[in-house]
């Protein structure tokens, strides 16, 4: 990467008229100093695996500004069949944790362990079946809905898929759709909302049993009706599948849910218990949060949540 890199710098020096034959380089230059570098594969390949997950003291900056520490001896704990919550300010580090967990990039100090062991002697293809990461918007492929959540996991059956739409709250409304798991994604997009999106692509992370699940402000787009429907289903897979999940989320409805909630601030843990904890702490950072977000909730006081049956 960096002999390309400096191959073209060179070019570019010389030659400054193919820099402006080839217009929209700087883009690609954006993009090579972006990219994390790619750590060499682990061997651990384990078959049994709990999904402990451990940050330890972990201190980390981004390659293009290394002097701003973006994760400050951070140290936080995933566990089998909980939920914990990341909540925070924008710019805390959230989404930066993870990145590191996805190995985008390495801590520079502390490490992050899973089972025990550092990520990093883990087999690549292995940590991207037990870890599963569902973003804010995700895609879908312009096939039936059926291939959308089976992508990855061909052989996968269809109970496996309705189990797994059903733990994402997505079965309910998919089976209304005129022609059910048939309904090409593609042809029917615009009528696809962002919340049913993203709880298709709930289902398609969890086809493959993860052992790990991160929501990555994955429920964003759900009214807060459907979003509590959707946190329930997932609990009960949680329990059964002992899967560990990290939640990231803005919304008090769906942190509320989480075993545990670590308040991230400026790259540093600074609050964490239950919700029934951290409200009780006198001017609390979490409590705060929680005030700031009650009126929202009273505004929709009254309406009931009524999950369908699935
Ligand atoms: P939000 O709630 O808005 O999603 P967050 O808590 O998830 O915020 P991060 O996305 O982890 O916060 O960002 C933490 C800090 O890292 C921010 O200051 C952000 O600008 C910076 N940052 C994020 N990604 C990169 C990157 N690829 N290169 C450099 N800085 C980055």
């Amino acid at each position: 990467e960096l002999q390309f890199s400096s191959a073209v710098e060179v070019l570019m020096n010389y030659y400054p008229h193919v820099k402006k034959a080839i217009g929209g380089s700087e883009k690609i230059f954006e993009y090579v100093d972006r990219s994390p570098e790619i750590p060499p594969d682990g061997t651990l390949a384990p078959q049994k695996l709990n999904g402990n997950v451990e940050f330890q003291n972990v201190t980390f900056s981004y390659p293009k500004r290394p002097d701003t520490a973006i994760l400050k001896g951070l140290s936080l704990q995933l566990k089998p069949g909980q939920m914990t919550a990341l909540v925070g300010p924008s710019g805390g580090g959230k989404s930066t944790c993870v990145n590191l967990l996805e190995r985008f990039y390495q801590p520079e100090q502390g490490c992050i362990l899973l089972d025990g062991e550092p990520l990093l002697s883990y087999k690549d293809q292995y940590l991207h079946q037990k870890i599963s990461v569902v973003c804010q918007e995700p895609k879908l492929f312009a096939r039936s809905l059926k291939e959308n959540i089976k992508y990855g996991k061909e052989d996968a059956t269809d109970e496996d898929m309705i189990q797994a739409a059903k733990s994402a709250y997505a079965h309910d409304f998919i089976t209304k759709l005129q022609d059910g798991y048939d309904t090409d994604a593609g042809a029917k997009g615009d009528r696809v909302s962002g919340g049913q999106k993203q709880r298709i692509a709930i289902a398609r992370a969890l086809i493959g049993k993860p052992k790990i699940l991160v929501l990555d402000d994955a429920t964003s787009s759900l009214d807060t009706k459907s979003e509590e429907c959707v946190f329930e289903a997932l609990a009960e897979m949680r329990k059964k599948q002992q899967c560990s999940v990290l939640l990231i989320a803005h919304r008090l409805s769906a942190v509320e849910k989480a075993d545990h909630i670590v308040f991230l601030q400026d790259g540093e843990v600074k609050e964490e218990g239950t919700h029934d904890q951290l409200v009780q702490i006198e001017e609390g950072l979490y409590a705060e949060f929680v005030k700031k977000q009650n009126t929202a909730i009273h505004r929709n006081a009254g309406e009931g949540t009524i999950c369908e049956e699935q």
